[in-house]
């Protein structure tokens, strides 16, 4: 299947990008989680190979393709165990807001650093008080003299102590309207007036998640990317690659834990034949790779319309790649660890753990119920509930 739509550029990048994550894998990982660190070996080496900018245009030292591309490397990595979650951030949203919308000094500043993965750079939007309803936020910016002062709080931020920067999303102190017209900045992360702290997460993962506080963050007027009054159609130049990335990150995950059921399935034995031969067993496990391969179909959909410049469009798409992906990826990590039976619990094989990394995709960019509530309101024309 994969074979008629991929083209033979995409096929390479595919099976070069699986034999570097096959190099690392999910024991780098563990390691690296285990020491407190951050996976920067396999982020150097992805980036000195050109895969973390694939998405970024050539001439700021990106490889010119788009947001297909770079799911094509997150979800690889993520096969192979080591997946890059930065990825969903820093080249897909702060890359291709910065790319489509930044002036040309913060494009020389930023760009090539973030395509070859010496820069990095977060994204924050979600907030205490406005969680899935982005309308409510109210982190504020106002002018003072020719700087900006960026006050309020952000929550589950990722990767904020690794990150150069965060693209932070506020609102101006004189938009009168209600509804919320969208403003990013950039803030360096050892402005003054930002603190971290990080959030005590039940996730095995090495990127940490933190609350934000914004206090009177003096920034310079060149920290506005793109026009302040712009709206929400510079925001959704980045939230739609985010929904293609994070489902690209889900679809990655799934077929990772069900390789290993599979290998286990075909081996272990305890009647006459290999459990896999019961279709209690095979059954399921053949469900989870038509769910992640339909889902990888409606990835590869969306990210096709937003590459082609169709932002509405790729916007119900890739609402439904990502709500797709996340339910596959929740049905096969759970079944792969069913199909271990007390194997799939043990630290040895490192399933159990997936378990609650494979919900992240079902809450987050944006929830299952609000993908429902967008498909419901958006494509299917029903009345609102909230
Ligand atoms: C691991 C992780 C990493 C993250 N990284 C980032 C990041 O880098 N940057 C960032 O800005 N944010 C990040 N987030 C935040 C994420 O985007 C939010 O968690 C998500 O948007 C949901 O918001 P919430 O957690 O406040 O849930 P809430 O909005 O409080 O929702 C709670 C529950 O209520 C449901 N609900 C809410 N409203 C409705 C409705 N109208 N109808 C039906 N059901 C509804 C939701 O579906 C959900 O199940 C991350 C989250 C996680 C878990």
């Amino acid at each position: 299947m994969t074979a008629v739509i991929e083209s033979e550029e995409h096929k390479a990048l595919r099976s070069a990008v699986s034999a570097l994550g096959r190099r690392y894998g999910r024991d780098y990982i563990t390691r690296t989680i285990a020491e407190g660190r951050h996976p920067t070996e396999l982020w150097a080496e992805a980036g000195k190979l050109g895969y973390l900018g694939v998405n970024l245009p050539e001439e700021y030292g990106g490889g010119g393709g788009g947001i297909g591309e770079l799911s094509i490397v997150l979800e690889e990595l993520g096969a192979a165990g080591s997946p890059l979650l930065m990825l969903v951030v820093s080249p897909a949203i702060c890359g291709t807001v910065i790319s489509r919308f930044g002036t040309e000094e913060q494009k020389r500043a930023w760009l090539p650093g973030l395509a070859d993965g010496t820069r990095t750079m977060a994204f924050g939007i979600t907030e205490p008080d406005a969680g899935s309803n982005s309308h409510r936020i109210t982190t504020t910016a106002r002018r003072d003299g020719a700087d900006w002062l960026l006050t309020g709080r952000k929550i589950y931020v990722s990767g904020v102590d690794q990150a150069d920067a965060t693209l932070i999303v506020g609102r101006t102190a004189d938009a009168r309207t209600g509804s919320l017209k969208p403003c990013l900045f950039i803030v360096p992360r050892d402005t003054e007036g930002f603190a971290r702290h990080p959030i005590d997460m039940e996730l095995n993962a090495a990127e940490k998640q933190f609350e934000l506080v914004l206090d009177d963050v003096r920034l310079p007027a060149d920290a506005l990317v793109g026009d302040e009054d712009a709206g929400l159609l510079q925001l959704f130049a980045g939230l739609n690659p985010e929904r293609i990335m994070t489902a690209a990150f889900a679809i990655g995950m799934g077929r990772h834990a069900l390789a290993k059921a599979i290998e286990y399935a075909r081996v272990r034995t305890v009647w006459k034949v290999p459990i896999g031969a019961h279709q209690a067993i095979a059954h399921p496990l053949a469900q989870a790779h038509i769910d992640l391969e339909l889902a990888r179909l409606m990835m590869q959909k969306a990210a096709h319309l937003y590459d082609s410049g169709d932002d509405i469009g790729a916007g119900e798409a890739a609402n439904m790649a990502k709500y797709a992906a996340a339910e596959a990826c929740v049905k096969a990590v759970d079944q792969a660890v069913h199909t271990l039976g007390g194997a799939g619990l043990t630290r040895e094989f490192g399933l159990a753990s997936l378990i609650t990394a494979s919900r992240v995709a079902r809450i987050a960019p944006v929830s299952r119920e609000m993908i429902l509530n967008y498909v419901s309101h958006q494509t299917l024309g029903l009345p609102k509930s909230y």
